[in-house]
């Protein structure tokens, strides 16, 4: 089957070593750019199932299986579709799960809420670079195409149509979220050359929808625009890495993709526009290889118990916990320009009380049913992680990559570490004095 545009035959798929290498073009040419996102789940869904391995398609995990000596040894989720549940004894355990957005409706982020981070932070596991989770995307507005590659030549305007001066270069995302502080901000794209538009629909095919859709030419006509924050999506943070396997510091458990720290490859900015797929793919392969190796060597493990708390074994009596409720303020805590992209240390620190309480109310009382387990957990899963990253958000005193903190505006080299953090229950950070990790080979 031909991919218009991409000249990629995907009927050739081919794979070397076991996992996702390439795709093999038309002529037999290894193509090793212009890949997207369906190309590679469609090639990768092809390995495994030639593998002969088994996937729950529908299968939400809700929490990890954890051994009397700390070892991670399995996990636990639903049916969403068949019904029932499932329950998996491995010798290791890679998490995949995604990076969490809070649901802030960027393109394809639906499924990400950060369940990942709640199942190890319950085995233990820490976190790092959570403060850099400042990162917000164009997108017109009431709609989640946050496909950003077309903004390079957008004209912005404030509500009277006056040009919004942009600084050169690809940084648009802070003075446009100041001006969006003040009023409604409009946007065209009649800059874009011509070639770049007949391109269009063969790099970013859904660009071009939601305005067909609404009889919108974004190239000659004015449309609203919106920032959608992403989280740890395009943000970096995510599970802390100790070996270049990719393990996390619990035993048995591994992590990759978005669901793990990207400071090792990105550093303090943005990932997103290559960096987060590359690791993604790149890790995998390492997190994979490393929880077969570790689960050839520690044998297969039984015995593990569930570990999950927050939002499936309250602390207290289980009371209706409004999960619509608890999302707005979780998003009100991490979303807003004013608090998320322009920080300071008092802002955080009301976020950061607003967030312990309530959490104590959600932790006491939270128990889905049948229907809302899901929904249940996944709200705990944000809760916990809107609490590190505003605990992170604090603990770096300094402006450093996409976290800026405008009561302290330079970076301090006292900071030149990555901040560590963990805990459910009460939240801890620190700082990491290892020496440098070097995971590329
Ligand atoms: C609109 C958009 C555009 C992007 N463009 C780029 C780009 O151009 N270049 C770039 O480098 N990066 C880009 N990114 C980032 C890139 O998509 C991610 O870095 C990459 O998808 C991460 O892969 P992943 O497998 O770790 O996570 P995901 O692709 O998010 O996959 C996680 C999977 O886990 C599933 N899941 C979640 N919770 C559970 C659970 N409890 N149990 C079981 N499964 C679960 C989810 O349903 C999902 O299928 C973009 C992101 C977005 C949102």
């Amino acid at each position: 089957m031909d991919e218009p545009g991409t000249g990629i035959d995907l009927g050739k798929s081919a794979y070397t070593c076991g996992v996702l290498q390439f795709l093999e073009g038309r002529k037999g040419i290894t193509q090793y750019r212009a890949l997207r996102g369906p190309e590679y789940m469609r090639a990768l869904r092809k390995l495994v199932d030639s593998l002969g391995v088994t996937v729950l398609d529908h299968s939400p995990a809700l929490e990890l299986l954890q051994n009397s000596d700390g070892l991670v040894s399995g996990a636990r989720g639903i049916r969403r579709q068949k019904g029932g549940d499932w329950q998996v004894h491995a010798g290791a355990v890679v998490l995949a799960t995604g990076g969490t957005s809070f649901l802030s409706r960027p393109l394809g982020s639906h499924t990400n809420t950060g369940d990942g981070y709640i199942m190890a932070a319950e085995a233990g596991a820490e976190l790092s670079g959570m403060e850099f989770t400042s990162y917000y995307t164009v997108a017109p507005v009431h709609s989640t195409m946050t496909r950003s590659m077309s903004y390079a030549f957008a004209t912005y305007y404030d509500e009277d149509g006056a040009v919004i001066p942009m600084p050169s270069g690809p940084d648009t995302m802070r003075p446009l979220a100041r001006a969006m502080l003040k009023g409604r901000v409009f946007c065209d794209l009649h800059r874009t050359p011509e070639d770049i538009r007949a391109k269009v629909p063969v790099i970013s095919p859904n660009f071009m929808l939601p305005f067909r859709r609404w009889g919108i030419d974004p190239y000659n006509d004015r449309f609203e625009v919106t920032l959608h924050g992403e989280g740890t999506i395009r943000g970096i943070g995510g599970l802390r890495i100790v070996g270049g396997d990719c393990r996390t510091s619990v035993p048995g458990l591994f992590a990759s993709g978005d669901a793990a720290t990207r400071e090792l490859v990105a550093g303090a900015i943005s990932g997103g526009g290559n960096i987060n797929s590359a690791w993604a793919v790149s890790s995998g392969q390492w997190a994979g290889q490393g929880a077969a190796r570790y689960a050839k060597e520690h044998k297969a493990i039984s015995g593990g118990q569930p570990i999950g708390q927050a939002g499936l074994r309250p602390s207290a009596a289980a009371n209706n916990v409004d999960l619509a409720a608890t999302l707005s303020a979780i998003q009100n805590e991490v979303l807003p320009y004013d608090k998320n992209i322009f920080r300071s240390g008092e802002r955080l620190e009301q976020s950061r009380t607003i967030l312990e309480g309530v959490w104590t109310e959600f932790r006491s009382h939270a128990a889905g049913s049948s229907g809302t387990c899901l929904r249940t957990r996944e709200t705990a899963a944000m809760l916990a992680t809107a609490r590190w990253c505003v605990a992170s958000a604090l603990a770096r005193d300094e402006s450093r990559g996409m976290h800026q903190r405008e009561d302290r505006p330079e970076i301090d080299p006292h900071f030149n570490r990555r901040i560590i953090v963990g805990g459910l229950g009460k939240v801890w950070t620190g700082r990491d004095h290892e020496p440098r990790l070097e995971l590329a080979s």
